[in-house]
Order: structure tokens, then sequence, then C-alpha cells
């Protein structure tokens, strides 16, 4: 997708603060933090949201999971908690339309998720 700036992070096309990446998936700080540690898990192809997410991709979901716990665990927030959030859709308050895993933690996060 030419207009979609993770893919445009994921292609080196504009920068970021890259934490992890592979063929398949990348880590990179998030750069608007809603907590100490806010870093964003991205498969690198394009996928535009969850709901697009079919069985054939599974070994991919199951990618950004390992990333996002190894990172979590880089980022020395296992012990003291984190939290793993997808959003999808407007209602969800999707606001960039490419698949991606939010890592939070490093503080005492919000008791609100709705
Ligand atoms: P969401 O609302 O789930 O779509 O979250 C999108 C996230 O992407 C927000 O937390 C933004 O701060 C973050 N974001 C947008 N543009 C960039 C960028 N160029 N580099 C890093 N994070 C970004």
């Amino acid at each position: 997708m030419e207009t979609c700036v993770f893919c445009k992070i994921s292609a080196g096309e504009i920068p970021a603060d890259v934490l992890f990446q592979d063929d398949e998936v990348m880590a990179f700080r998030d750069i608007n933090p809603l907590a100490p540690v806010h870093v964003l898990v991205i498969p690198r192809r394009y996928i535009p949201a969850l709901s697009e997410v079919t069985e054939a991709v599974n070994p991919l979901i199951v990618r950004l999971v390992w990333l996002a716990n190894r990172i979590a665990k880089e980022q020395g927030i296992v012990e003291t908690g984190y939290r793993v959030v997808i959003n999808s859709g407007a209602d969800g308050r999707q606001m960039v339309p490419h698949l991606h895993v939010h890592v939070l933690g490093g503080k005492q996060l919000d008791d609100k998720l709705g």
C-alpha cells in the first residue's frame, strides 16, 4: 500500500525507532507513547486490520505474539506486567489501517478498557 505509513516504515522510507525486524515482522516505538514502554509490533506485509486476518496467516499471528512477548522481556516489563492491544475498525479506534499490536507497560495502566 503506497500510502500506508506502517508500510513506509517497513520499507525504510520513513524513520522509526526500530527495536526488531526480520523478513516477516517488525517492532518500533510508538511516536506518541501512552506509557513508558509503548511499542508497536506489525507484520511487514500489508494486512489492513485484525478483521481481515484469516486462518491462512495463523503462523504470522503467532509470530506477532512471540515478538510482543520478546519486546516485553527486553523492555523489562514482564515481572511488573504489560498489556497487548489490537484496535480494529472505527469503534475500536484503529487510526492506522495496517494491522499492529500495541505493547504497553512500565506503569500501572488505566483500569478502563472500553
Ligand atoms: P491505532 O489507534 O491502534 O491505529 O494506533 C496507531 C498508533 O500508531 C498510535 O498510537 C500512533 O501514535 C502510532 N503512530 C502513528 N504514526 C506513527 C509513526 N510514524 N511512527 C510510530 N508510531 C506511529
